[in-house]
């Protein structure tokens, strides 16, 4: 699919971005339909480009997400910022019903972005570790366990599936412009952003 094919990006304030999407039936799994919106989802996360991406930030309010966080743009980071982050290569995976288990009581906290909220960024402590369940596209069972970074963007995408975005989690005081986060917030470590800019975990 082409980039000037491909579906716009819904941005923040329309309502199916805080609508919850509905789950897929048995009858509606392995089906064409599903195939070519996920390949859709793929193309747009690609395109992006991003590490994850949800239904309804496509306008389609279903329970599917994908994602993906490839081993070529990794290996461009500076390599203390990606072992911080636990992130890790992850190959293409697109998860349909999905239920998310926070594993045990351990948070990080990092800035992170949505491709719905454009152009911003802000603190948000997740837990470091997830169970996720659901089905493949042809409706097969699977189990994804993921610490780290993945843990991250599959709680950041299952949000998107009920409604919620990050914004709804952050530290509101470090909202932050991405040209912000790229030129001042991501050269320094989370604790002194957090310092800098007034912010106190109380988890
Ligand atoms: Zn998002």
């Amino acid at each position: 699919m082409s980039p000037a094919t491909l579906p716009r990006i819904v941005q923040a304030g329309d309502p199916v971005l805080r609508s919850v999407a509905r789950e897929l039936r048995d009858d509606e799994l392995g089906t064409s339909e599903l195939r070519a919106l996920v390949d859709t989802m793929i193309a747009v996360m690609r395109d992006a480009p991003g590490v994850g991406l949800a239904a309804p930030q496509i306008g389609v309010p279903l329970q599917v997400l994908v994602l993906e966080d490839d081993a070529d743009r990794i290996a461009t980071l500076p390599e203390a910022f990606v072992a911080e982050r636990e992130r890790i290569a992850w190959p293409v995976m697109t998860i349909v019903n999905p239920m998310l288990t926070i594993v045990g009581n351990e948070t990080r906290t990092f800035f992170e972005g949505c491709l719905s909220v454009n152009g911003w960024a802000a603190l948000v402590a997740r837990g470091r570790e997830v169970e996720v369940t659901g089905v493949d596209v042809e409706g097969r069972p699977l189990r994804v366990q993921a610490k780290g970074w993945p843990a991250r963007i599959l709680q950041h995408e299952v949000d998107h599936l009920r409604g919620t975005l990050y914004l709804d989690r952050m530290f509101s005081r470090s909202f932050v412009t991405a040209d912000a986060l790229a030129s001042r917030w991501s050269k320094v470590t989370v604790a002194e952003a957090k310092r800098a800019l007034g912010i106190v975990e109380t988890d």
